[in-house]
């Protein structure tokens, strides 16, 4: 019998765990185990309202009240050093233990370090915890040169707030276009030119060579030599699962926790869910998503998988992010085999772009598009074959296209 839970990590998937675990029924105790001293709060309005002062702290993502609803015990400040995993049982890093029945592994990711000269310097910082933004906030003033090491979601988030602002900003990319990770080259070199309209400087197949100063950052060697004054810099230069409790107890991690499409890592009691973890693709392969959605996602699959009826859950990639004061969405993998399909143009405001391979779309990236976005989301989600030209006609309703496929395939 299944009488105590503890969920390690105290992010979205730890908290979407929760939730879950309780709306499927069990009853027993649940702990909530957090490294953060801070209840657990929504990480993507950081580098967002966070930073630029509108909000000032980050929404929490466990009111006060629902953490009584729920029977949730929480353990903040507090690190798990050690897992057994045959006994199942937890140590902290203040010397106390805790024996479950079930270990969720939801210990998130860590802001990816670089070993480059100067990097210690005060002034250079990374953006991961509400903490680190509280710091930034302060620490940044209207005029003053931000360099921003990364050109991907974070780093172009941030060169938009920090535009806001005031700060003259200049992004360092290493590869040929912004954002590809995610967005892919087409959608990447467009946010591009809404941010140098912004008056951020983008330079590309750039980087770090070294952080010059003394105690403090005072300038920038980039990889070609060239000597640039800055204030502050942030690296922003990807994501590292935090995979060290779980590598450690032995179980099997590549570049994240290795699980089924139900969250099992192959020891009978204990899950893993999250940025932690490499999970199945629906296309294929496997690898920590890295986004909100999909950590919510596998949360409500690997709660049923904890109490005992798995649901395999292999995911499709789906996110949101704001640059350069655009909405945009994108679900599955943008770049691919197949072709581009255009509906609608981005110069004219809202756009969509889908990927379509034998006859189904497999991605789309949206731009101020959240209704059209929607019915994409559900054309990748189905995998119907759909009528190419009718998905660029922007008089034939999304709607209506994902109708006839169904009827097509019926
Ligand atoms: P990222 O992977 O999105 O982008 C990293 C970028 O840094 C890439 O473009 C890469 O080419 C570049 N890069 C790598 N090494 C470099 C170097 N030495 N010099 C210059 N450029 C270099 O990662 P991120 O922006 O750091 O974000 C971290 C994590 O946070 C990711 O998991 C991301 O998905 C997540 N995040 C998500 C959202 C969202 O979904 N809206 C927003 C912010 C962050």
């Amino acid at each position: 019998m299944v009488s105590t839970i503890a969920v390690v990590g105290s992010g979205v998937a730890g908290v979407a765990a929760v939730q879950a675990l309780r709306s499927e029924g069990y009853d027993g105790r649940l702990f909530l185990i957090g490294k953060e001293r801070e209840h657990p709060y929504d990480r993507t309005a950081l580098s967002k309202t966070v930073l630029c002062g509108e909000k000032s702290h980050p929404p929490l993502l466990l009111p006060t009240d629902s953490i009584a609803d729920l029977r949730v015990e929480m353990v903040l400040d507090t690190t798990a050093v050690r897992l057994d995993v045959e006994r199942c049982e937890l140590e902290f890093d203040n010397g106390s233990s805790l024996k479950a029945d079930r270990v969720l592994l939801a210990t998130g990711a860590r802001a990816r370090a670089a070993a480059i000269p100067g990097v210690t310097l005060a002034g250079v910082a990374t953006l991961r915890t509400a903490t680190d933004a509280y710091e930034l906030r302060q620490q940044w003033h209207p005029g003053q040169h931000l360099i921003v090491v990364g050109g991907g979601l974070i780093g172009c988030e941030v060169a938009t707030t920090a535009r806001k602002l005031g700060l003259d900003v200049t992004i360092l990319e290493a590869s040929d276009e912004l954002l590809q990770r995610v967005l892919g080259r087409r959608i990447g070199r467009w946010c591009r030119q809404r941010l140098e309209e912004l008056g951020v400087t983008v330079r590309l197949n750039a980087g770090v060579a070294e952080f010059t100063g003394t105690d403090r950052l005072t300038g920038v060697i980039d990889t070609a030599g060239e000597v640039l004054s800055a204030d502050s810099a942030i690296l922003c230069v990807g994501a590292e699962p935090e995979t060290m409790l779980a590598e450690e107890s032995g179980l099997r991690c590549s570049r994240g926790i290795v699980v089924n499409a139900s969250g099992g890592t192959g020891a009978e009691s204990v899950f893993a869910a999250g940025d932690a973890a490499s999970w199945p693709l629906r296309t294929g392969g496997r690898r920590s998503l890295e986004t909100y959605i999909n950590s919510q996602k596998e949360a409500a699959a690997v709660a049923s998988a904890m109490l005992g009826s798995p649901v395999p859950a292999a995911q499709v990639p789906l996110s949101w992010t704001e640059i350069a004061g655009r909405h945009i969405q994108m679900v599955g993998d943008i770049e691919g085999a197949g072709t581009f399909v255009a509906r609608g143009n981005l110069e004219d405001g809202a756009a969509v772009l889908f990927r379509v391979d034998n006859g189904s779309v497999m991605a789309a990236v949206s731009v101020d598009a959240p209704r059209d976005f929607a019915m994409a989301a559900r054309l990748v989600d189905a995998g119907l074959h759909v009528n190419q030209d009718a998905l660029s006609d922007s008089d034939m309703e999304l709607r209506k296209i994902y109708q006839a496929a169904r009827r097509e395939a019926a």
